[in-house]
């Protein structure tokens, strides 16, 4: 028996013993094609060699510094190199060790905003159904999975959950995409406007939704729509990219495709690329000002902020999206997947929605492709569906989300952005047998 003690207690796990390109191998040898990079987090895939370098290069020189002692260059450079390329005053950039501890840190920083500006009445964030914005308990309480926050919800700090923009289940017949933004948008106005906007601290989004629905995009429009009804309550926008950032939807930041500006943004798991964990919270101009002028002090802080190793293998993860040309595979191997997917599942019987943005895709799978019936949420579809594929040779990334109460399913593709034609061949083509064995 493993002492590990794994999430699930009774399923057992394969070991991993070696990564090449798109490939995990395990101890007997076989290879899986990581057709989610673990959950969205391998972009380079395996064996970066310039990622593996840094590391090695950072670790000989200095592994780490406690960071209330010192600042290290390649936290210097990294934060640079983000803050430059970052929409709008997105300026300052706080490390942390993954996408849990970002948005921790971005709800207390946006909370001590107000604290500092005397608002102390602010004491609520507003967030959608569909969401996940991490595990730990801040984090847990503005993710929108029910089933999530459950067990802990006598623990966790009260937020509002609106309903996500979700066009395939939502939208009415009558309605043109863009009115439908609209009106869904405007769920927040009428939120803010219930629970009395002046109590309220930040809205917070995925850009392109990830674990709980599937490469969920918003439609055009409703993102300007938040923007304008955050700014006439005065309340944050905070953006969490954890998933969706970091080249993974075609651009650095996903939001850059939706023409607004937020006051923070999480990222985290394409930042690291999976060679070492990071997260990272980037922080407008205004609110670092108002800490800096007011208390000069962001009350919060972890052991392993800005990690000199971690910052230096991010380091080299951005050098090779950007100077080696991975970013810019990400729209056309998209378009490449989306067009194989369309091919082989869009006459699916169980497949009801093909969807997506650059290398972030999914299929919705319903039980009744006329009425958008989901299957039943007990059917273990997902775990099925995982089973399947592993045994395969296949890493993908089922996962039951909540549909308005009822739980759907959805497969999630995000292959690393060095994946190749002849690999997405395999991807499609062991997908559609794990999804016909499973079901
Ligand atoms: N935010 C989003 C959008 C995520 O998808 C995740 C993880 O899946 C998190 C936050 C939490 O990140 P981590 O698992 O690194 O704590």
């Amino acid at each position: 028996m493993s002492q590990v003690f794994h999430r699930h207690c009774h399923t057992p796990l394969r070991t991993a013993v070696r990564g090449d390109g798109v490939y995990i191998y395990d101890q007997n040898g076989k290879a899986y094609l990581d057709a989610s990079g673990g959950a969205a987090v391998s972009c380079l895939g395996h064996s970066h060699a310039g990622v593996r370098a840094a590391l090695h290069r950072q670790i000989d020189q200095l592994a780490y510094a406690h960071s209330s002692f010192f600042t290290t260059d390649v936290a210097e450079t990294l934060a640079t190199r983000l803050t430059d390329r970052a929409p709008g005053d997105l300026n300052h950039v706080y490390f942390l060790s993954g996408g849990s501890e970002a948005v921790e840190a971005a709800l207390k920083l946006a909370r001590q905003y107000f604290v500092e500006r005397g608002e102390h009445q602010r004491v609520r964030f507003i967030a959608r159904r569909q969401s996940y914005h991490g595990n730990t308990l801040g984090a847990l309480a503005v993710g929108g999975n029910a089933w999530r926050r459950a067990p802990f919800a006598p623990l966790l700090t009260p937020a509002e959950h609106i309903a996500p923009c979700y066009a395939y289940r939502d939208r009415r017949p009558d309605e043109t995409l863009f009115d439908y933004g609209q009106r869904v948008a405007n769920e927040l106005e009428q939120s803010l406007l219930t629970v009395g906007p002046e109590t309220v601290i930040a809205f917070v989004a995925e850009p392109v939704v990830g674990a709980t629905a599937g490469a969920l995009t918003a439609v055009e429009g409703y993102y300007t729509r938040i923007r304008e009804i955050c700014d006439r309550y005065g309340v944050l926008l905070i953006l969490d990219e954890v998933m969706c950032g970091m080249g993974r939807t075609g651009t650095l930041f996903a939001h850059e495709q939706e023409g607004i500006h937020a006051d923070i943004v999480t990222v985290a798991k394409g930042l690291g690329a999976g060679y070492q964990p990071i997260g990272a919270m980037i922080a407008s101009d205004t609110l670092y000002d108002t800490i800096a002028d007011g208390s000069g002090f962001f009350q919060h802080g972890h052991t392993y902020m800005a990690h000199a190793t971690a910052m230096a293998g991010s380091l080299a993860v951005l050098d090779a999206l950007e100077q080696e040309q991975i970013l810019a595979r990400v729209n056309p191997m998209g378009e490449a997947l989306m067009s194989r997917l369309k091919a082989r599942f869009a006459e699916h019987p169980h497949v009801g929605d093909i969807r997506g943005r650059g290398l972030f895709q999914a299929l919705e799978l319903v039980f009744d492709r006329e009425t958008k019936r989901p299957f039943d949420p007990r059917s273990k579809l997902d775990s099925r569906i995982k089973s399947a594929a592993m045994a395969l040779g296949l890493m993908c990334y089922p996962m039951a989300g909540t549909i308005d109460g009822h739980r759907g399913h959805h497969i999630l593709l995000a292959p690393p952005f060095i994946i190749t034609e002849s690999q997405l061949d395999e991807l499609t083509d062991k997908l559609a047998e794990a999804l016909d064995t499973a079901i």
